[in-house]
């Protein structure tokens, strides 16, 4: 199999299905437990948090555990509008963000909160002037994503926030980090960013699990569930520990050599980009500068018949975001690509297991495909 899907999941490696098993098994007490048993698995949580927040650069006290990135998003909002309802009601986000921002923001709308959404250059970019452009008095929320998730495009979070600050914005920033934790720089707190949500599986952890970053701007962020009082009484329910294993083990893992594993698949996409774009017809789609993700269109194929195609033949690629599920991506759209290109757009993501012969495995049944099938458009 050539796995080029790693934006959708990432595989779990022995090391993390272990930590995942021998907490399921050895360590498997209720961290509310006040025998031994608890305690141990009390130190487990304590210790993954810690594990996770150093990663990212933020006091353990606060990140908060979540099921998955969706979650975090959808907390960060409500936490965000919350705590600002005093502000106003007008969010700002952009027109390609993952639709666990775009579907809250959605369904705030019908609440009567307004929305902006800053749409892309060509390239795929959006800039820190854009934001400011649109911030107001009353504006309550700025959410942007860290690394856009189809085309690869690093937003400049950084900058965002600062350009907020001394433009005196009352908004907070959140930041959908999913896509770009430890795969390009991410250090909320020294960026004064105020909410982060990451999310296990995209980085060799299991999936079920994630974290929300809420900065001391926040000081008493709204729970998100209500019950026992876990999570710092934000998020109650009984702690994952096996999943909580698996994420700091996959954190452990990957942390220390994060920017290592980067410049390798820097040069890996680097080596695909010049390949594929040698068929004719091959064209790259946007600028996307996070190592991990490239962006291309086989103009006039459309793209679920080449992941079919490919799929068949044991190479997983995606067209777009997995999560659209053949729906016409609204990142695509928003592009203004041609018809032709639109049709034909394709993701290839990287992780540090591929090689070379992985992209040569796809450039040889992207060839094939080409040159069996008719265009369709
Ligand atoms: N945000 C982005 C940018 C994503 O790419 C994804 C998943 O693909 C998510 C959020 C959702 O994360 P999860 O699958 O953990 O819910």
């Amino acid at each position: 199999m050539h796995y080029l899907d790693h934006a959708a999941t990432t595989p779990v490696s022995s090391a993390v299905a272990q930590a995942v098993a021998q907490a399921l098994t050895e360590s498997f007490g209720n961290p509310s437990s006040q025998y031994p048993l608890g305690m141990a698995a009390r130190n487990l949580v304590q210790e993954s948090r810690e594990t996770v927040a150093q990663a990212l650069g933020v006091a353990p006290e606060r990140l908060f555990f979540t099921s998955c990135g969706t979650e975090g998003d959808n907390w960060a909002i409500r936490a965000a509008l919350h705590q600002n309802r005093h502000v106003g009601r007008h969010i700002i986000t952009t027109a390609v963000e993952h639709s666990a921002v775009l579907e809250p923001c959605r369904s705030l709308a019908a609440q009567g909160y307004e929305v902006t959404y800053l749409k892309p250059d060509k390239t795929g970019h959006i800039t820190a002037q854009q934001v400011l452009d649109a911030l107001r008095e009353d504006t309550a929320l700025v959410s942007v994503m860290l690394v856009n998730n189809e085309t690869g495009c690093i937003f400049p979070v950084e900058e965002i926030a600062r350009s907020m600050k001394a433009a005196g914005s009352r908004a907070l920033l959140h930041c959908d980090a999913v896509q770009g934790f430890l795969k390009v720089p991410c250090t909320p707190a020294a960026w004064g960013v105020d909410l982060m949500s990451i999310s296990a599986h995209k980085i060799g952890g299991p999936k079920g699990i994630g974290a929300l970053y809420i900065a001391p701007t926040l000081p008493h962020p709204q729970p998100l569930i209500l019950g026992g009082g876990q999570e710092m009484g934000l998020r109650s329910g009984t702690e994952p520990t096996g999943q909580l294993a698996g994420f700091a083990a996959a954190v452990k893992l990957r942390f220390p050599r994060w920017q290592a594993d980067a410049a390798y698949m820097a040069e890996l996409k680097a080596y695909a980009r010049q390949r594929l774009t040698a068929i004719d017809g091959l064209v790259t789609v946007g600028a996307g500068e996070a190592p991990h993700i490239l962006s291309i269109s086989l103009r006039g194929y459309p793209s679920g018949n080449v992941v079919t195609d490919l799929g068949s033949q044991g190479i997983c690629i995606s067209a777009g975001s997995a999560c659209h599920r053949g729906k016409a991506s609204h990142v695509v759209s928003a592009l203004g690509l041609d018809k032709r290109t639109a049709a034909g757009v394709l993701r290839i993501s990287f992780g540090p297991e591929n090689t070379r012969e992985d992209i040569d495995a796809l450039y040889e049944a992207l060839l094939a495909h080409r040159q069996q099938r008719f265009a369709m458009l």
